[in-house]
């Protein structure tokens, strides 16, 4: 089969955080599928590239359109925001190869690791995820709210810092209330609580607060959320998290 596929994220925004390997693909394709605003970042570079735009909820359908359009002989680079394997893209291909036509399978298939949101969040605020960390999407539209809950609880009482990923969604306003809501019954009010607003780019904005301040409603789809362990800490302007557990205060 001659056509490939390769998979890759644009980074959190801001054009010097995609990378040079990521912009090499883009280049070298002939068709570019993804959710239209993502495509939007791509800079156009060959007049002959195909722009197959879609709607950010059909991810598996759309992973199907890429797969199909390499089988076809096409050079195609499926896009996605941040990293194309954090809650993006890159898992919805293999899900959809796993599903699919078992032709599929001998396919040029390859990722291109990106910036994901969580590491543009920390480096705008200093070094928050520098001891051990998780991340957790709040969205349920693939899982159960109950999953996600389970899953804030353990790692509250690990002990980790926690990414949130999709804290907010206009279909469920409530979900980053009761996640608060849990992590409160477990850990300490004063631990620092980071809203890092479109990270990564100019527009980036930080509201550094308390689990017990944190106000759910300061979070939107371009927000992620990160929530201390017990050693995060403030440092003047910065917040950081030390390495080692021995210098917890
Ligand atoms: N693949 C993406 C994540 C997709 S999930 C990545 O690796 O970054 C979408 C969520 O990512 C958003 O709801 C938000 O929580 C977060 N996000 C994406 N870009 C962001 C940015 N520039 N600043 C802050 N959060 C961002």
């Amino acid at each position: 089969m001659s056509g490939s596929l390769v998979v890759v994220g644009t980074g959190p925004g801001k054009a010097e955080l995609m990378t040079p390997a990521t912009l090499a693909a883009l280049a070298k394709a002939t068709d570019l599928v993804g959710y239209g605003p993502y495509l939007d970042r791509v800079p156009v570079t060959r007049r002959d590239q195909r722009r197959h735009a879609s709607d950010n909820r059909v991810e598996l359908e759309r992973a199907r359109h890429a797969l199909s359009l390499a089988a076809a002989g096409r050079e195609v680079v499926v896009v996605s925001g941040g990293d194309p394997g954090v809650f993006a893209m890159a898992a919805a291909v293999f899900e959809a190869v796993e599903t699919g036509d078992p032709v599929w399978r001998m396919l040029d298939i390859r990722v291109e690791p990106g910036v994901t949101a969580m590491l543009a969040a920390a480096a705008e605020v200093g070094a928050p995820l520098g001891g051990d960390f998780c991340a957790i999407s709040l969205s349920d539209n693939l899982k159960a709210w109950t999953t996600i809950e389970r899953r804030l609880r353990a790692a509250a009482e690990a002990d980790f810092v926690i990414a949130l990923y999709n804290p907010a969604s206009k279909a469920r306003p409530h979900q980053l209330v009761q996640a608060f809501e849990h992590l409160r019954r477990i850990k300490s009010g004063e631990t620092p609580v980071l809203f890092v607003r479109a990270a990564g780019t100019a527009d980036a904005k930080v509201i550094t607060t308390t689990l017990a301040a944190a106000d759910a409603t300061q979070a939107d789809m371009r927000t992620l959320v990160i929530v201390g362990a017990s050693t995060t800490r403030r440092v003047g302007r910065w917040v950081y998290t030390p390495r080692s557990e021995g210098t917890a205060s």
